[in-house]
C-alpha cells in the first residue's frame, strides 16, 4: 500500500494518559484507543506530503523495532474509522479544502462518514440543462459550484437586458452574446475543471438529444417553456423514458408563483406521461400558435433563484444517491406572497404512453 494520508479536517484528537480519542464533529462519533508514544509521534507525522514510507523511515529513527507493516495497521484503522478518508484514492489537499463543507455537510445529513463518496458522485455526473434563462441559468451555477464536472447545455438565445433582472451569470458586457458562449467562460471561473457541451438549438424534437448527446447523462432538466412546459415536458419525457434518465420538468411561471417539479425516476415514479393524463390542461394547449405574445411574462429573480434551488436540491438527491426526491407525483406551485407550496398530485397512469401497463419494458414493475 502506498498513500500520502491526511486527516479529515472535521476530526479532533485529545489524549488523556494513554488513551487516545478521534471526536468527529460532523457525526458527533466519537473512537477511543489505547495509544503509546510511537503512535502519538506517527499522528504528528500526518499531513502535507509524506507518505506512509516517509513516515516509517522517519519513526524507525526512533523505534528500531517498528516496522512498516506497524505504520500501515494503524493508517488502515484509521481510515476504517475516517480519520483519514479514502475514497477511490485522494482528492487533492487544495479541492478537499475546497469542498470540505460541503463533504461534512453529506456526512452530517446521512448520519455516517460518507460524505466524500457522496460528493464524488455529485462531481463524477453528467447532467443535461435544456434551457439556461431564468431558471437554468441558476441551475447549471449551482451545480459547477457544487462539482459537478460535466454540463450539456442547449440554448438558442442570446442574452438580451431583460434577461439582467433575474437570471444570474449574464452581465450588461454580455447583452447581445450567445447564451451557451457566456455560460461556459463564467462556469469555468467558478469551477475551472468543468466539461461544457453546448449546443446552440431550439428544442423542438426528442430526436434533438439523440443527436447531439452520445455519452453516459445521469440527469436531465427540461427549463425551457417554449412554446409551453407541456410541450418542451413531453419531448423531454420521450428522450429520458426510453433511456431511463431521472428527470426533472422544470420550467414555467404564472405571475407570482413558480412552477416546481415534478421529478420523474423513470418506471419507479409517475412520469409526464402520467401526469397529462391526470391534470386538466389549459383549452388553449391544442390550438395552433398562430403568433407569439410579444411581452415578457412578469418574474422577479428572488423566485427563480428559489425554484432553481430547490430544483439542484432534487438533482443533488439523485445524482449523489442522498434521499428519495420529495417532488415525485407532485408538480408544487411555490406562492411568492406568503411562501407557500401547494402540490398538484398525480399517480402513476395504467394508460400512460411511457410507463403504462401496455409497455412491454415495465411489465414486471409494479404501478
Ligand atoms: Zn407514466
Amino acid at each position: 500500500m502506498y498513500m500520502i494520508p491526511l486527516i479529515s479536517g472535521s476530526i479532533e484528537i485529545r489524549k488523556n494518559k494513554d488513551k487516545l480519542l478521534f471526536i468527529n464533529s460532523s457525526t458527533n462519533k466519537i473512537h477511543t484507543f489505547t495509544t503509546d508514544e510511537k503512535v502519538i509521534r506517527l499522528i504528528n507525522l500526518i499531513g502535507g506530503k509524506k507518505s506512509n514510507i516517509d513516515i516509517f523511515n522517519n519513526l524507525v529513527k526512533f523505534y528500531e523495532d517498528i516496522s512498516q507493516t506497524d505504520v500501515n495497521n494503524v493508517l488502515s484503522t484509521l481510515v476504517d474509522i475516517s480519520v483519514i478518508p479514502q475514497v477511490n484514492g485522494r482528492l487533492l489537499r487544495q479541492e478537499e479544502d475546497k469542498y470540505q463543507r460541503q463533504i461534512d455537510f453529506f456526512s452530517s445529513l446521512s448520519g455516517n462518514d460518507r460524505g466524500l463518496e457522496t460528493h464524488k458522485k455529485i462531481e463524477n455526473s453528467h447532467v443535461v440543462i435544456i434551457g439556461v434563462g431564468g431558471l437554468g441559468s441558476w441551475i447549471v451555477y449551482y451545480l459547477a459550484q457544487l462539482g459537478v464536472q460535466e454540463l450539456t447545455i442547449i440554448d438558442y438565445d442570446k442574452v438580451e437586458i431583460s434577461n439582467l433582472n433575474r437570471q444570474i451569470l449574464y452581465s450588461i458586457e454580455d447583452v447581445g452574446q450567445k447564451k451557451i458562449n457566456v455560460i461556459e467562460d463564467k462556469l469555468k471561473i467558478i469551477n475551472p475543471k468543468i466539461k461544457i457541451n453546448k449546443y446552440e438549438l431550439k428544442f423542438t424534437n426528442a430526436a434533438d438529444l439523440e443527436q447531439i448527446i452520445n455519452t453516459r447523462v445521469d440527469f436531465v432538466v427540461n427549463c425551457t417553456d417554449e412554446p409551453d412546459v407541456f410541450t418542451t415536458g413531453m419531448l423531454t419525457a420521450e428522450y429520458c423514458m426510453e433511456r431511463s434518465i431521472p428527470h426533472i420538468i422544470g420550467g414555467g411561471y404564472n405571475h407570482h408563483l413558480g412552477m416546481i417539479g415534478p421529478t420523474i425516476i423513470p418506471y419507479e415514479t409517475p412520469c409526464w406521461g402520467c401526469y397529462e393524463l391526470q391534470v386538466k390542461l389549459p383549452e388553449w394547449h391544442e390550438y395552433e400558435l398562430i403568433k407569439k405574445r410579444t411581452q415578457t411574462a412578469p418574474s422577479l429573480n428572488l423566485l427563480s433563484s428559489i425554484v432553481a434551488c430547490i430544483h439542484s436540491f432534487e438533482i443533488i438527491k439523485v445524482i449523489g444517491e442522498i434521499n428519495v426526491p420529495l417532488l415525485s407525483g407532485k408538480k408544487g406551485e411555490l406562492d411568492f406572497l406568503d411562501i407557500a407550496m401547494e402540490y398538484d398530485h398525480f399517480n402513476r397512469h395504467p394508460e400512460c404512453k411511457f410507463c403504462g401497463k401496455s409497455k412491454s419494458s415495465v411489465e414486471n414493475k409494479s404501478l
